[in-house]
C-alpha cells in the first residue's frame, strides 16, 4: 500500500507538490526532509529584492511550522540526505534511516563553480536560496562596487536590481553580449544599451582569468591583462542540477535526473521534480515547469497517472531598465525575423523545419503582445 509521501527539498518544487498533493488526499503521510530551514520564500524575488531594500526576514513567505500545520506534513530541517537505498526503499540521512513507499527528489540544482585561479575565488558570492540572499546582504554592508560574473538572465537580473540599490556594477561574459545563448544580437544590444544608460559597466568577450584578494578588496584579472578592483564578486555563470543523490541509488543521470513524462526516474518508485530534474531532453530551471509538473505528478501519486507536457513557457526578466520576455524556441535550428522601433523590439524565431514561428522575445512596448505570441508557439515539449 503506498502510505507514506517522502520528498526530500523544501524549495518551491517540494512544496508545490506538498500543496498539489493535498488538495487530492488529505490523509496520506507526507514527510519533507531538507538541508535548509524549511521556510517557503519566492526564490524569484531574490533577484529584485535589493533595490526595494528587503530584509531576508521580510521574504519569508511561509514559515515550516506554519506550512506543517496547514498542510498536515511533518518537515525535517537542517537534515541532509546522504544516500537513498532503493532496494529497501530507504533514505539515510542525518538523523537516521526513514522508509517510504513513494520517494521525490525536489533537491534543485547549484552555481557551477567559477572556473577561475587566484585566492579570491572562494570569497566570490553565488545567488540561489534565501540564506544566500542574507549573506550577500552582509558581506555588501557599507561597500560600494561589485563585479559580477555571468551575463546571463541572472546576471541581468541582479545588474538591474543591484544598480537601483545604488552599487556601482561591473558585468563580465566571454562571450560578446548579454544573455547570449537566449537573445538575438539585436535584443542583445538593446538590453546593453539600457543597463549601461542606468550606469552598468560591461565587459564582455574577455575570458576572466583570476580573482586576487588585496586587502578588503577583489581584483578581476581577464586574459588581456586588465585587473580592475571590486568590493564583492557575485557569480552568476549558470546552475548544475545536484546528481549527488540520485547517483547513490544508480538513478539515469545525465544533465539532470532523467526521468519520463509521468516525472518518474529509472526506478519506479522514485519521481523528479523541479531544477533537478531532465525531461526530453530538456533542463527547464523555472517556476512554469514546476507548477505544471507539480499538479500532473500529484495526480501520479495518487492513482491518476497524467503524463507532463510544456507548452511555450515565456520568461519574463527582471530587468526594468529594459523590460523584455523570451519564450525559448524548442530547437535552436531556424533564424529571427525583427521588428525594431523607437520604443521596443520583437524577434519571432522561425523553426527551420516547419517555417512556423517557434520562440519569441519583445521588448519594451512589444512586452504586452506576449500572451498572444505565445498562444502561437509550439510546444517544448511532446
Ligand atoms: C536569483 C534567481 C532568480 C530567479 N528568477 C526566476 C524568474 O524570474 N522566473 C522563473 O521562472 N524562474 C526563476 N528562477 C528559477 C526558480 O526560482 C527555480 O526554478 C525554482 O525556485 C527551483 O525550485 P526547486 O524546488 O526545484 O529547487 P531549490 O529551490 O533549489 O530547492 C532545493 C531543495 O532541496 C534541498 N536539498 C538539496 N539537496 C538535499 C539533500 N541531499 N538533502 C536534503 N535536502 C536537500 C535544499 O535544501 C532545498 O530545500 C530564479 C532563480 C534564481 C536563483
Amino acid at each position: 500500500m503506498n502510505n507514506r509521501t517522502l520528498i526530500i527539498g523544501s524549495g518551491l518544487a517540494g512544496i508545490t507538490l506538498v500543496r498539489e498533493l493535498r488538495k487530492l488526499d488529505k490523509e496520506r503521510e507526507i514527510i519533507v526532509i531538507t538541508a535548509d530551514d524549511g521556510v517557503f520564500y519566492s526564490k524569484p524575488n531574490l533577484s529584485n529584492a535589493f533595490a526595494a531594500n528587503k530584509r531576508p526576514e521580510e521574504m519569508v513567505l511561509t514559515p515550516a511550522v506554519k506550512l506543517e500545520h496547514d498542510l498536515g506534513i511533518l518537515i525535517m530541517a537542517h537534515t541532509a540526505v546522504a544516500r537513498i537505498d532503493a532496494g529497501r526503499r530507504e533514505v539515510v540521512c542525518t538523523q537516521g534511516t526513514l522508509a517510504y513507499d513513494q520517494l521525490v527528489l525536489a533537491v534543485g540544482a547549484s552555481q557551477i563553480p567559477l572556473p577561475l585561479a587566484g585566492d579570491g575565488v572562494p570569497d566570490a558570492i553565488s545567488i540561489n536560496s534565501l540564506a544566500d540572499y542574507a549573506r550577500l546582504r552582509s558581506r555588501l554592508a557599507g561597500k560600494r562596487s561589485v563585479a559580477i560574473v555571468g551575463a546571463g538572465l541572472i546576471g541581468c537580473e541582479f545588474a538591474n536590481d543591484l544598480r537601483l540599490g545604488d552599487f556601482a556594477v561591473d558585468v563580465y561574459d566571454q562571450i560578446e553580449q548579454p544573455m547570449g545563448r537566449l537573445l538575438p544580437p539585436v535584443a542583445a544590444q538593446q538590453l546593453r544599451d539600457k543597463l549601461t544608460a542606468i550606469g552598468v559597466g560591461f565587459h564582455l568577450g574577455a575570458r576572466l582569468e583570476a580573482i586576487r584578494r588585496d586587502g578588503e578588496r577583489y581584483i578581476l584579472i581577464d586574459s588581456q591583462g586588465n585587473a580592475r578592483p571590486y568590493d564583492l564578486v557575485l557569480s552568476a555563470i549558470g546552475l548544475r542540477p545536484n546528481l549527488a543523490l540520485a547517483k547513490t541509488a544508480a538513478l539515469a543521470t545525465g544533465l539532470g535526473i532523467v526521468t519520463d513524462a509521468f516525472l518518474r526516474t529509472s526506478d519506479p518508485n522514485i519521481y523528479a521534480l523541479g531544477d533537478c530534474v531532465e525531461l526530453g531532453g530538456l533542463f527547464l530551471p523555472y517556476v512554469m515547469p514546476i507548477m505544471l509538473g507539480a499538479k500532473k505528478l500529484a495526480g501520479t501519486l495518487t492513482g491518476n497517472p497524467e503524463p507532463v507536457t510544456y507548452p511555450a513557457m515565456p520568461i519574463v526578466l527582471k530587468t526594468p531598465a529594459c523590460p523584455t520576455v523570451v519564450s525559448p524556441p524548442p530547437s535552436p535550428l531556424g533564424h529571427w525575423d525583427e521588428t525594431v522601433s523607437a520604443d521596443g523590439l520583437r524577434a519571432l524565431f522561425v523553426d527551420q523545419a516547419s517555417g512556423q514561428p517557434s520562440g519569441f522575445v519583445v521588448q519594451g512596448s512589444f512586452t504586452k503582445e506576449r500572451m498572444a505570441l505565445a498562444a502561437l508557439m509550439p510546444n517544448l515539449s511532446a
